[in-house]
């Protein structure tokens, strides 16, 4: 058992720089935690301080119930991944994977037999005499995760390690890294600013923004009830709709339209409704509330287009998946917003209400 668990941590650079504010996660073996956000958001100061590379201002970091402040990254029996592979040019992919048993002065054979069978898992088997420099990008990332691999360590931390590769590759590395992390029954913590890989991949996701865990939540969760206006406009994509709305009594005013609120206590003076891009259809009928409006930009994504329409009686655009197999340019169209799929929050505090 060794599970990784943060207890309100905190690392200030200076005064003005504090990427981690108070966070508090655990990851249990065989979960895979991904730390999700923008770029300069505190993620991979947050994986530095799991490591030991830096040392918590406030708070701790037990691994395996152990505090480990103080404790040096050497002793902490982790393995990490780096976007840059990070392996030894003038070793074969053997070498470079046996390396961290060969420090520990593992016998000989030992290694052999642990190289091979890690080498078998990550298909290298015939690449093994090989150097870096003869390798692609793909097969030197596999090379880097059967170091961290080899180790058999407690926990596994990824520094973004598919950034590096092209689109249909990471795809392809991805999935392979899914089936591997199955199988390990260890804390894995990946950080990246790509949505599609923490949706993906994890078991759950934190997103991280100011210093501060938005959401901790499993993927599915996160996309259907986003926590907070950020969240919100953070993951998905095509992004979804987010509209300040004036109120009426218990309705929200979009151009010509009212749209009901759900009733909620304590309304403020405005109101945002997200709502995403595929949940707004076509009305089929007018029993349904519809709105109407006019097109003025198609952006063709293939299976659906996203189109852009001004609503009538307003300023307001809505962006819209709809099938891409007529033209919408320049038509009139009426919509249905799917009333379950709608997410309102507070304008002043972003939270959901
Ligand atoms: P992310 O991984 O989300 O892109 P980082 O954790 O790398 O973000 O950085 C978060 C913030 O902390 C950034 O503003 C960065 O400039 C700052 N920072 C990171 N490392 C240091 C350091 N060693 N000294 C001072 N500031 C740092």
């Amino acid at each position: 058992m060794a599970k990784l668990e943060l207890h309100h941590v905190e690392k200030q650079y200076d005064a003005k720089t504090i990427p981690v504010k108070d966070i508090s996660i655990d990851v249990e073996d065989g979960e895979f935690l991904s730390l999700l956000g923008p770029s300069g958001c505190g993620k991979s100061t947050l994986l530095r301080l799991i490591a030991g590379l830096e040392q918590p201002t406030k708070g701790k970091v037990l691994i395996g119930n152990q505090n480990m402040n103080g404790v040096a990254p050497g002793e902490r029996n982790i393995a990490m991944v780096f976007q840059s592979y990070a392996l030894y040019p003038h070793m074969t992919v053997a070498e470079n994977i046996g390396t961290a048993l060969k420090l520990r002065k593992t016998p000989t054979e030992e290694i052999k037999g642990r190289v091979q069978e890690i080498a078998n898992q990550l298909e290298l088997t015939h690449l093994l005499q090989r150097k870096p420099g003869q390798l692609s990008g793909g097969q030197r990332q596999r090379v880097a995760l059967g170091r961290a691999l080899v180790r058999n360590p407690e926990v596994f931390l990824l520094d973004e390690p598919l950034s590096n590769l092209d689109a249909l590759l990471r795809e392809q590395v991805r999935a392979q890294l899914k089936q591997l992390f199955k199988l390990q029954q260890k804390p894995v913590v990946y950080v990246t600013h790509d949505q599609t890989e923490a949706m993906t991949l994890s078991s759950k996701v934190a997103v991280l923004y100011d210093g501060f865990v938005q959401q901790l939540d499993p993927p599915s969760r996160i996309y259907s009830h986003p926590a907070n206006q950020f969240v919100a406009s953070f993951v998905g994509s095509p992004q979804m709709n987010l509209l300040t709305l004036d109120l009426e009594g218990q309705d929200a005013i979009l151009g010509h339209y009212k749209l009901p609120l759900p009733s909620l206590s304590n309304l403020p003076p405005k109101i945002v409704l997200g709502i995403r891009p595929e949940d707004i259809h076509l009305a089929h009928d007018q029993v349904a509330q519809t709105i109407e409006g006019q097109v003025y930009l198609v952006e063709e994504l293939g299976k659906d287009n996203l189109i852009s329409v001004r609503i009538d009686g307003s300023q307001i655009t809505l962006r819209a998946l709809l099938p891409s197999d007529h033209n919408w340019e320049g038509d009139r169209v009426s919509l249905t917003l799917m009333r379950s799929k709608m997410h309102w929050f507070d304008p002043d505090t972003g939270s959901r209400l």
